[in-house]
């Protein structure tokens, strides 16, 4: 049991990302006192939607430096606080030029770094780390090697390595090592999230995230021919950062939580678009898994990537995220068009919707 002042001031790493801004947004709307970690303060452009959303809010927020590489950086941000979000960490699958230098030594240096402050930190008594669903399962053939093929908070990733899959590998590394300095200690404890693929709307007009730069491409045409058949387990960047909220107040919060909600694929995604705007040049069928082992290099994934990830579907358990936070999740069709809506409003896709 552990329970957290709501008085004292909570550290969200990595605030300017995708996921960091949601838990950054609810966090000063419920009137926290938030402190935020960014990589360059000078580059105002990056957090400006930060600062509009707490002029909004009932909370305050300080923004400090820190870089997941720089020993001790992340420690004047976490000076009085309680509870630390760990979510800051690179999140690429493809354009990957040297996978340990901008994947794994981030992912495992900066998990170490924040868990060593928090050792160094008498005030901190829980962390919540963003881990990840590929922590748990590295390739979709992974499934078949799995009891009914379920995957649960039980399953591991043992497949990735830094040449196949680096960034499973980059969180499945970082996830293991938090485990370990969280063992070795009895301060603090660790509650870990492990989302699906997060979609749904961007706080700010950022097009680099993953998650958001996969979407424009849909949305923009890049797999008008055909989409790689394939369930993801998709879900909603609000309720991933209600999950990490809830994983940090709930005083029994225990263990690794599978957040992910629906189990859909690329067509799925289209069809929510198609079906309201039908002017939008989505895929509407299957790219033949064959033709996409052609074509992965010039797409910037591995044809060892499509061989043991494209045509396979799985299903994973969600039952315990429901039960430990109490959670409920998004639908799939809001999700779609929100996010669609805010790459429209914001410029990011062209507006055809009339
Ligand atoms: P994102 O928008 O790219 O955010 C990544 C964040 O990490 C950014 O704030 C980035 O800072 C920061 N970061 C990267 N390298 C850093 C470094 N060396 N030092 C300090 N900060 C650094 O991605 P996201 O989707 O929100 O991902 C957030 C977390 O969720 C990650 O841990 C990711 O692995 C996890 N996750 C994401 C998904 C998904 O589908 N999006 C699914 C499961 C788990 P800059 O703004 O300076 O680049």
């Amino acid at each position: 049991m552990t329970t957290i002042d709501r008085n004292k001031p909570i550290l969200v790493t990595g605030g300017t990302g995708y996921l960091a801004s949601w838990i950054v947004k609810q966090l000063l709307d419920q009137g926290f006192h938030v402190n935020t970690t960014i990589r360059n303060k000078s580059n105002q452009q990056k957090y400006q939607h930060l600062l509009n959303i707490e002029k909004e809010s009932k909370g305050t927020l300080s923004i400090y430096e820190a870089d997941l590489l720089l020993d001790h950086s992340f420690q004047e941000a976490m000076n009085g606080c309680e509870l630390v979000i760990h979510t800051a960490s690179p999140f690429k699958i493809s354009g990957i030029k040297n996978a340990d230098k901008e994947l794994v030594q981030p992912a495992l240096q900066g998990t170490r770094n924040v868990l060593f402050s928090a050792n160094d930190t008498n005030s901190v008594k829980r962390v919540v780390l963003t881990s990840s669903i590929v922590a748990m399962i590295g390739d979709a053939c992974d499934v078949k090697e799995l009891n009914n093929g379920v995957f649960n908070e039980k399953s591991w990733n043992t497949t990735s390595s830094v040449s196949h899959q680096p960034y499973p590998y980059s969180k499945t590394m970082a996830e293991k090592e938090a485990w370990k300095i969280a063992e070795k200690q009895n301060r603090w404890d660790l509650v870990v999230i492990n989302p699906g693929f997060i979609l749904g709307p961007s706080l700010s007009q950022r097009s680099d995230s993953t998650s958001i730069e996969l979407m424009i491409q849909l949305f923009s045409g890049k797999f008008k021919t055909g989409a790689p058949a394939g369930d993801h387990a998709i879900v909603d960047v609000r309720d991933v950062a209600h999950a990490h909220i809830l994983a940090g107040l709930i005083a029994t919060a225990n263990g690794r939580h599978l957040a992910a909600a629906h189990q859909k694929d690329f067509l799925s995604i289209s069809n929510v678009i198609r079906k309201q705007y039908p002017n939008y040049p989505v895929p509407q069928k299957y790219v033949p898994k064959w033709l996409f082992q052609l074509i992965a290099p010039f797409m910037g994934v591995s044809r060892k990537y499509v061989k043991c990830n494209v045509g396979y579907d799985f299903v994973f358990d969600n039952s315990y995220i429901k039960k430990d936070l109490k959670m409920s999740f998004i639908s799939f069709e809001k999700t779609i068009t929100d996010h669609f809506t805010q790459l429209v409003e914001d410029g990011l896709i062209p507006d055809l919707r009339s």
